[in-house]
């Protein structure tokens, strides 16, 4: 068992053994790049140490001695050598990086006399006693842990008081006396003589890079970042080179592009003459990596050829540490660089052009969430770090809107006649609602969930929206928002983020247009690597067209509801719910069907072969009711029946409970009649369509099903119907019969059920509902303690539930497919578009998602992901 590696017998994949930076290192050095030479004690001396009471055990303390030997061989410098003395650092690296995190020290090996030595050796005093000073600091800091700011203070006084800008440009003897001073405050916190002796210096450093493991930033950081506490951390002994030698030297960080938006241009900051940690210090301000081009160009090219072969060589974008010693460039580390989302796009996609990684590793580093910042409009980064903040609610519908707020949908339409551009602010916002959200840039409301109305209509819109944002007070009497810091009053200028869900003070400056040609590419390869169909929920025929333009293959849900509240025909259907008798509740229904037929001949036309599923109606009826004083009196006149009559018979369909009340299949099965005119309008659209020799794939779907015999019946009705109007139409076609799978006793009976279903569409909405016991409406009062009190990690109605709600998925797939018959399984609930909740769907053996339109792009790339995967 070895405990200590030399780079050159390192690798890249050796990271859980010498941690992240020690495994690049060697990976840098095999493949012959400029690396110091040096060693990794490996991770799993961190535990032996901290086994052994916080010691290096001696077996590990002879391999290090062994190591510095060869070290020493290799370099031809020597610990305390009065010639050529071997400076090293010693550096701290997990097998996950840890930016910051940990302890590095710098100069070790220096004492009085080595400095003299090297002040001699290189003509070059201030530079010897900067490597000296700055050893006993960082020494100091990390192995005796004396607080940094005594020494600082010294420096930073004597800097002042001299009129000098660094400690190089002090009189000799000023720096001396400076070393003293350092020396002193070391013999002081210690009661002992700083250490002198290289070995015992290193020793000591090893062990406390060991156990700054377990500092209390470290810990916390791993905490945050759900790293494991046994990773360990290696140590990297590396030969000093001098970034703080002279004019031509320094010391530089950098990313192979630039990490903000993907483009291919060195990104990072240098300064001369400078060592280590100054660049990021703060002392003095660096000049950024671009700079160098015109006054250094061929140290510039040197340095770009550089990042490009580790580019090349580790094929993705690098985050890269260097030094130049007298005009020769060191590589310190190498990582994968961090990057926004926007750029992770741009630069996989430039990665397959350049012929560096192919199409399925590209589409494996893309976010599936992140495409949607090629659909919707952003802020600019700039112009979001400046902004303020006023609250965080839920990222509803993605893009980003600024306008001027107003608190009534008809307030929204004038100010749009006027030419402004406004933001829709409700506590709530209802089907009446809708003009305003049309005309708005965008939409905000302080209740309501991911499926409140505002959601569902915003995404299906496209139009960004922050629902449910509970920060935020909203009085649409007196017309004015409030938090705890701020009034926003009708008419002044908010922002909203759908995409991250802020609303922001004021008006912000958007990002640049986003390139669609980046988001086509995408969808050709997603659809060359999946196997599982994506579907579109859409409603509207333009619903539907957009879903075509972002080739869906399909409609996984068409709900019909939404048909019932347009304008113009929100009164026969008032009126039908308030019918005292069949006769008056069926001449309601005629009135409703030609509105109906109408809505899906267009639909169909659009999808034309694509399968459309149609779900009958759902919602409790009293959703339907009048709402306002004015909706009751035009409801009167209209039906000539009395105001009185109508609130009566309005108050006889409230419902305690509505989303458990009278709805989905029950409304038919009470009413048959409903479901009858609307299967006569669907299969009536369709027999429109086949003799104009358009061809049509519908799916009737029965909604909130629980028992076989439900569906059964549903299934009988539905049948006779569209028998009834092909022989009246003299034509025939296919069609399906399924049903939603959304209440959890239907997942327990699903076999049962199949029996009577061509299709199952889990809706995981009302599936996660029922199974939690949370009311998707109300939940968001509590949602955030819960997050917050790590009860769940995400909101389940964004992500499914896979502990408690998956299973359920599961139970009734598996069950499905027991019968032997077969039968498609898909999923329409707001689950189809989240990626995280796509792969469990996939795995569990669903054929194809359905999800609002805009989010299809991230569906199609999710599942390419899956099935990439799997082929692994
Ligand atoms: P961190 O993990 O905090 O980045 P590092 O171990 O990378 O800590 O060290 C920080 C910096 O110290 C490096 O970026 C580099 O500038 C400097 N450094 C580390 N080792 C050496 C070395 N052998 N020669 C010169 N500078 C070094
Ligand atoms: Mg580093
Ligand atoms: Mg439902």
């Amino acid at each position: 068992m070895s405990w200590v590696y030399d780079f050159e017998n390192g690798s890249k994949e050796m990271k859980s053994l010498l941690g992240g930076k020690g495994a690049n290192l060697a990976e840098m050095s095999s493949i012959g790049l400029p690396v110091p030479q040096g060693f990794t004690v490996t991770t799993e001396v961190n535990f032996k140490y901290f086994e052994n009471g916080n010691k290096l055990p001696e077996e590990v303390v002879k391999e290090i001695d062994l190591a510095v030997k060869r070290l020493e061989e290799k370099s031809g410098q020597r610990f305390q050598d009065s010639e050529n003395p071997l400076l090293v650092s010693v550096r701290s690296g997990a097998a996950i990086s840890m930016p910051g995190m940990m302890d590095t020290v710098l100069n070790l090996g220096i004492n009085q006399e080595v400095a003299e030595c090297i002040g001699k050796r290189t003509d070059n005093y201030p530079f010897a006693y900067d490597n000296y000073r700055r050893f006993i600091q960082m020494y100091s800091d990390v192995v005796l842990e004396i607080p940094k700011i005594k020494f600082d203070r010294i420096l930073e006084e004597a800097l002042m008081m001299n009129g000098a800008a660094t400690f190089k440009h002090l009189e000799r003897a000023k720096m001396l006396a400076i070393i003293k001073e350092f020396l002193e405050i070391v013999q002081m916190e210690t009661g002992e003589p700083f250490p002198t002796n290289a070995r015992d210096q290193l020793l000591k450093a090893v062990e406390a890079v060991f156990r700054s493991w377990n500092n209390e930033r470290a810990i916390l950081y791993r905490k945050h970042q759900g790293i494991s506490d046994s990773l360990g951390t290696a140590v990297n002994v590396q030969r000093m080179v001098f970034g703080n030698y002279d004019g031509t030297s320094g010391t530089g960080v950098l990313f192979s592009r630039d990490p903000s938006n993907g483009n291919d241009k060195l990104f990072g900051e240098f300064l001369f003459n400078a060592q280590g940690e100054d660049v990021v210090a703060g002392i003095r301000t660096p000049m950024p990596i671009g700079s160098l081009k015109d006054e250094h160009p061929s140290l510039y090219s040197e340095i770009r050829k550089l990042a490009k072969d580790l580019e090349k060589h580790y094929k993705d974008v690098q985050d890269i540490e260097f030094t130049i010693e007298r005009g020769n460039i060191y590589l310190l580390q190498t990582r994968t660089g961090k990057r926004t989302a926007k750029a992770a796009i741009k630069i996989a996609m430039d990665f397959v052009k350049e012929g560096v990684i192919d199409e399925k590793t590209a589409l494996l580093r893309i976010s599936p969430q992140s495409v949607s910042t090629l659909l919707h409009p952003d802020f600019s980064d700039l112009a979001k770090a400046e902004a303020t903040i006023l609250a965080k609610g839920l990222s509803a519908s993605p893009g980003a809107a600024t306008g001027k707020i107003y608190f009534s949908a008809q307030d929204i339409v004038d100010a749009k006649a006027r030419g402004e551009d406004c933001i829709l602010v409700r506590k709530e916002t209802s089907p009446e609602d809708l003009a305003g959200m049309i005309d708005a840039k965008g939409i905000l409301t302080s209740r309501g969930g991911m499926t409140s109305h505002a959601a569902v209509v915003a995404r299906s819109m496209g139009k960004t929206c922050v629902a449910g944002c509970a920060d935020i007070v909203v009085d649409e009497e007196n017309k004015v928002i409030k938090t705890p810091a701020f009034e926003i009053k009708e008419g002044e200028y908010i922002s909203i983020d759908g995409t991250e869900g802020l609303v922001f003070l004021g008006k912000l400056e958007f990002s640049k247009a986003k390139t669609s040609d980046e988001l086509e590419t995408l969808l050709k390869w997603s659809k060359k690597y999946s196997k599982t169909k994506v579907r579109a929920n859409a409603d509207t025929p333009i619903d539907a067209k957009t879903a075509i333009g972002f080739d869906a293959d399909g409609i996984g849900l068409c709900r019909t509801e939404h048909m019932f509240f347009e304008k113009d025909r929100i009164l026969a259907v008032r009126e039908m719910i308030l019918a005292e008798d069949l006769e008056e509740r069926k001449a309601a229904l005629a009135k409703i069907k030609p509105y109906q037929m109408d809505d899906f001949y267009n639909i169909l036309k659009t999808m034309g072969e694509r399968p459309i599923t149609v779900r009958l109606l759902d919602p409790p009826l009293h959703e339907f009711l009048p709402r306002t004083e004015k909706d009751a009196e035009d409801l009167a006149n209209h039906t000539g029946k009395s105001i009185s009559v109508i609130k009566s018979l309005s108050e006889k369909l409230h419902e305690f409970n509505p989303m458990l009340g009278h709805r989905g299949c029950r409304l038919a099965m009470t009413y048959p009649e409903i479901y009858e005119m609307q299967t006569e309008a669907l299969i009536g659209a369709a027999c429109k369509l086949k003799k104009e020799e358009i061809k049509t794939n519908v799916e009737i779907m029965i909604p909130l099903v629980g028992f076989d015999k439900e569906l059964a019946d549903m299934r009988k009705l539905v049948e006779e119907t569209a028998a009834r109007i092909m022989s009246k139409e003299g034509v025939e076609f296919d069609y399906k019969i399924g049903t939603m799978i959304e209440i959890p006793r239907a997942c327990v009976v699903a076999d049962k059920i199949a029996a009577h279903a061509d299709f199952f569409s889990f809706g995981t909405n009302d599936l996660t509902q029922m199974t939690l016991g949370f009311s998707r409406d109300d939940v968001n009062s509590f949602m955030n303690e819960y997050l917050k009190s790590d009860v769940f990690q995400v909101n389940p109605f964004v992500s499914l539930d896979k502990e408690g709600v998956g299973p359920m998925v599961k139970l009734a797939v598996d069950k499905a497919k027991s019968t032997g018959k077969p039968i498609k399984l898909g999923v329409c609930g707001e689950h189809g578009g989240d990626a995280e909740s796509i792969q469990f769907f996939l795995e569990a053996g669903l054929e194809y998602v359905s999800c609002s339109p805009y989010r299809i792009p991230t569906a199609k790339i999710a599942s390419a992901q899956y099935h990439i995967r799997k082929e692994l």
